[in-house]
């Protein structure tokens, strides 16, 4: 039996964790503190600051005060860089302890926190160090009205930035925030779930270490509903950047309308892999079962339709329920563990909630389908055939371990149903023949498109959701721009 208590410690040398406010750790105003689970033993692995109102009141005035200050603007734009760099060579020393903390938490396999969450996080601090001394504008040959100017263009940081992010990959999807962020010179408070608090706490430690100045970066902790939305619709707040469920992107929208606050959103997913007559199932069965099954399928561009041209349905679906069959599902310092739990109770009642509503509305369960029998929100990985396009396992995103498996008989069927649900994050393509591949990307409405691969996020390239899965694109260049504003400056030559 491995050793499943998990090696964690406070930051700062502190015996509890505590919220990161203006450079110094705090409690909450109201003392109240969150438990902080263990998704694969359901145990209380540490307890967290409940922050709330006056909590994200300090955090976005201390926020907006070291952004008055120029604290951070006023270090040359090389030395921001620096200083995002170091964050990444932190992240990488104590790659082995961010590792134990993520996945004691999340509940994903140690092994690939560390050779994947990890090093992925530090290497987009390492992307937008690059961009640091880069926030530039261009300069424009302006005539008007017979008259010549001088003009150009300045990106400036958007302000304050309140950064709400999930907890399918905490660190990773704090990091896609932090460090865009950083680098176009905002002021930043950090909001992790409720859920997985920990590593977003250790990266405002690192931060701090690695000579962020104080108030340039807060976290706070508590529930979503909370603090979360204490910041969305906080007055001094310019920007939010949220990730999570389209119910919950709604609702920042409708609170940050009070000061009309920028917000970019990241949203859920019903991604489609598309195979085609041509594709060889041998080849492409390992992909598949990484696209649907990776993290649980607690992963916002996880491949959870599979449309399969008719004729290579039986064979292919046989494959995938046997591959699915043999996942080893286990807790996270499992060595051999292939696949984590769930991250709550919560999650797993709603995954199991959508399969029987599979099953009732006449999908047939090929593999999985139930929790396993262990303590922890573990539910075998679950394949679902001869589902139809209108059925509710076909339409809303079930983020868990659960592949909905569609046929079709062309390929203007195949592109209507991948397009047709609300969503539109990310899509597959699988087939020989490369002129359909490009067509088929073409015609798909989701923002990034894998060809014979259902493409890993990387923070060169943009990500994003077409309809409902979001607004903005956040990574790459564009980014950067979600925390930018551009000024036009002109003058009479
Ligand atoms: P959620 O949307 O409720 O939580 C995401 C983040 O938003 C968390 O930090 C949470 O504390 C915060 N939040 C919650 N309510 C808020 C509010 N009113 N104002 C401001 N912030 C708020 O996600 P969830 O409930 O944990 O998961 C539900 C579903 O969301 C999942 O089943 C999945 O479908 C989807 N989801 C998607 C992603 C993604 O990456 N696209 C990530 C997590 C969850």
């Amino acid at each position: 039996m491995p050793d499943l208590r998990p090696q964690i410690r406070p930051p700062a040398g502190r015996s509890e964790w505590l919220m990161l406010i203006d450079g110094s750790w705090e409690p909450a105003a109201g003392a109240e503190r969150l438990e902080v689970l263990d998704p694969g033993t359901e145990e209380v692995i540490a307890t967290v600051p409940a922050g709330s109102q006056p909590d994200a009141d300090a955090a976005v005035s201390a926020a907006r005060e070291a952004f008055e200050q120029r604290r951070w603007l006023e270090l040359a734009p090389a030395r921001r860089a620096e200083i995002l760099w170091r964050i990444a060579e932190l992240i990488e020393e104590r790659a082995v302890e961010l590792a134990e903390v993520e996945s004691a938490n999340q509940g994903m396999p140690v092994a690939q926190a560390r050779a994947g969450a990890i090093p992925s996080a530090a290497r987009c601090f390492r992307y937008y160090a690059g961009w640091a001394d880069r926030v530039d504008g261009r300069s424009v040959q302006l005539v008007s009205g017979g008259r010549e100017f001088h003009a150009y263009t300045i990106r400036e940081p958007v302000g304050v930035a309140a950064l709400i992010v999930p907890w399918n990959a905490p660190l990773l999807m704090a990091a896609w925030k932090v460090a865009p962020a950083l680098a176009a010179g905002c002021a930043c408070v950090l909001k992790p779930a409720e859920e997985t608090p920990l590593t977003a706490l250790l990266l405002g430690e690192i931060a701090m270490q690695a000579g962020v100045p104080a108030g340039v970066l807060n976290v706070v902790t508590g529930l979503g509903e909370v603090v979360g939305a204490a910041l969305a619709r906080h007055e001094l707040v310019d920007k939010v950047a949220f990730t999570g469920s389209t119910e919950v992107g709604r609702e920042i929208v409708r609170a940050a309308s009070g000061n009309l606050k920028k917000v970019s959103l990241e949203l859920g997913g019903k991604s489609p892999m598309i195979v085609f007559e041509d594709a060889d199932p041998d080849a492409v069965l390992p992909g598949l079962v990484s696209g649907a099954f990776a993290n649980s399928g607690q992963v916002c561009t996880a491949g959870s339709r599979l449309l399969v041209h008719e004729s290579l349905h039986d064979p292919l679906v046989a494959r995938v329920a046997r591959r699915a069959g043999e996942l080893r599902v286990g807790h996270s310092r499992d060595p051999h563990a292939e696949l984590g739990p769930l991250i709550s109770r919560r999650q797993l009642e709603r995954v199991l909630g959508y399969v029987d509503s599979g099953v009732s509305e006449g999908a047939r369960l090929r593999a999985g389908g139930r929790r396993m029998e262990r303590s922890g929100y573990f539910v075998a990985p679950t394949v679902m055939a001869d589902a139809t396009p209108q059925m509710r396992i076909a339409q809303e995103e079930i983020f868990g371990p659960v592949l909905t498996v569609l046929p079709f008989d062309d390929e203007d069927t195949a592109v209507e149903i991948a397009n047709d649900t609300v969503y539109g994050l990310a899509a597959s393509v699988w087939t020989r023949d490369i002129a359909r591949a490009h067509r088929v990307a073409r015609r798909l409405r989701a923002g990034r498109v894998g060809l014979n691969v259902h493409a890993p996020p990387d923070p060169a390239m943009p990500t994003g959701g077409f309809k409902q899965s979001g607004w903005g694109r956040e990574l790459g260049p564009d980014g950067l721009d979600l925390y930018c504003e551009v000024k036009s400056v002109m003058t009479l030559l």
